[in-house]
């Protein structure tokens, strides 16, 4: 049985870049017929908000991704603790009294001399006195795990074979002086706890992942395969850090995407597959294979999420919009859908089918037009009704092509442009069709 999660931390908005990372850990649960957890990783108190884990969840279920599980780093403390004391017991959690401005020296001086800005690990020097002495003036430990120093070694779902020296690493502070715990280490007890069998996450996890790794050995557990995908840059090349607004799920909802546009690509980004719009999740998951996901940096580009979403809406059946389109008909919606780009669009077409236009009529298309109505054939008007009546017009005022399909689009529709006259003109009807040539 595999087991995936989510892991955010609520102290902002979810992008499409964190979206991503919430579909292929889905996709991949679903392809193997495993349970997905979303785990809030709420740690840090002073920037975790509950509106931000509602506005996450909201956003998660816009996009199709229910959990099978919920769970809330903030209330397994007891759990942390457990494993703290364990790791405590044998020596692997150790105390640790520089401050800030300390450390911040040291590295320093390790930068004039060209060292690497590891910690020292003089905190575990310090005999049990000297730690007495440093506590009875008030200092509070924050405390870090002693690595192991070596070669991590795993094979990367993503990137294949991936090494990490620990070595060069410093030892990672598990936490605080004031006692609450860093994500990175919770994280490590939920994934045991929870039997995680496969973690998909951001490269900036890698060097993550080989510290986990051995926190994960040292509390005797399972060690989970990882998957490191690449990350998003705009079409510039650059990361998308500072457009993350516009790039919001959120936004993107009430900007009127289709949630699988969103998904589709999020999920079809850096993989071989070209992106094309699925039309729901089991396309994605019969398709869905990490091994074509590329190392290299995903290119991130709204204008092809926008053409995507159009594609998309051209293809929906009536029965899928109707409850949230709130108007037309199944008819109004095969003559629309090829002309939107976002389901708001609908609401142009639905008003010029039954609300009022005004007509566009060109000098020199006045004649013919206020005489076209007398050619208008009888209803019940069915999409034969547009050929019968332009196949009248043509005999009788020798009109042909453009001249004369454009001046009857303009007096119809108000508008050059738009859904084939053939669908939209029985959704006119004859009265309004009077109305507006005359
Ligand atoms: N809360 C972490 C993050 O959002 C989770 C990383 C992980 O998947 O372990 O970066």
């Amino acid at each position: 049985m595999t087991v995936l999660r989510f892991a955010p931390s609520p102290t902002g908005r979810i992008h499409i870049g964190n979206a991503r990372t919430a579909i292929l850990n889905w996709l991949l649960a679903k392809k193997t017929g495993g349970q997905f957890i979303l785990r809030y990783d709420d740690t840090d108190t002073a920037r975790s908000k509950t509106e931000y884990a509602d506005s996450i969840s909201v956003d998660l279920n816009w996009l199709g991704i229910r959990p099978d599980r919920v769970e809330w780093q903030s209330e397994r403390i007891d759990k942390y603790d457990a494993a703290a004391e364990k790791l405590k017991a044998g020596g692997l959690l150790y105390p640790c009294y520089e401050t800030v401005d300390e450390l911040d020296r040291k590295r320093k001086r390790q930068a004039l001399k060209n060292l690497p800005p590891v910690y020292d690990r003089s905190s575990l020097q310090l005999t049990a006195e000297e730690r007495a002495k440093l506590e009875a003036e008030g200092r509070k430990p924050h405390w870090r795990f002693k690595l192991d120093q070596k070669q991590v070694k795993w094979h990367d779902l993503i990137r294949g074979a991936v090494h990490v020296d620990t070595g060069s690493q410093s030892d990672p502070v598990c936490i605080r002086e004031d006692g609450t715990y860093l994500y990175s280490f919770c994280s490590v007890v939920d994934d045991i706890e929870f039997g995680i069998t496969h973690v998909i996450r951001g490269e900036d996890h890698v060097v993550n992942t080989a510290v986990q790794t051995e926190i994960t050995a040292a509390l005797s557990g399972a060690v989970p395969v990882y998957g490191h995908h690449s990350w998003l840059v705009g079409t510039d090349g650059k990361g998308l850090s500072k457009r993350l607004g516009s790039l919001s799920i959120s936004a993107m909802r009430e900007e009127g995407l289709e949630a699988m546009a969103v998904v589709s690509h999020a999920a079809l980004l850096g993989t071989s597959d070209a992106i094309h719009p699925c039309a729901d999740y089991k396309e994605l998951v019969d398709g869905f294979d990490l091994a074509k996901l590329s190392r290299a940096p995903a290119r991130f580009d709204e204008t092809e999420l926008g053409s995507l979403n159009a594609k998309l809406l051209h293809m929906l059946e009536w029965d899928a919009v109707k409850d949230r389109l709130g108007f037309g008909s199944e008819a109004f919606w095969l003559a629309v859908r090829g002309n939107l780009e976002k389901l708001s669009d609908a609401k142009l077409w639905h008003e010029v089918v039954t609300g009022k236009v005004a007509p566009v009529v060109s000098a020199g298309d006045r004649e013919f037009i206020s005489a076209s109505a007398k050619d208008l054939p009888a209803e019940p008007w069915d999409s034969t009704a547009w050929k019968t009546w332009t196949e009248a017009l043509k005999t009788s005022t020798g009109r042909k092509g453009k001249q004369l399909f454009m001046p009857l689009r303009l007096a119809l529709t108000g508008l050059d442009h738009g859904p084939e006259l053939a669908a939209l003109l029985p959704l006119i009807g004859r009265d309004k069709t009077i109305e507006r040539v005359s």
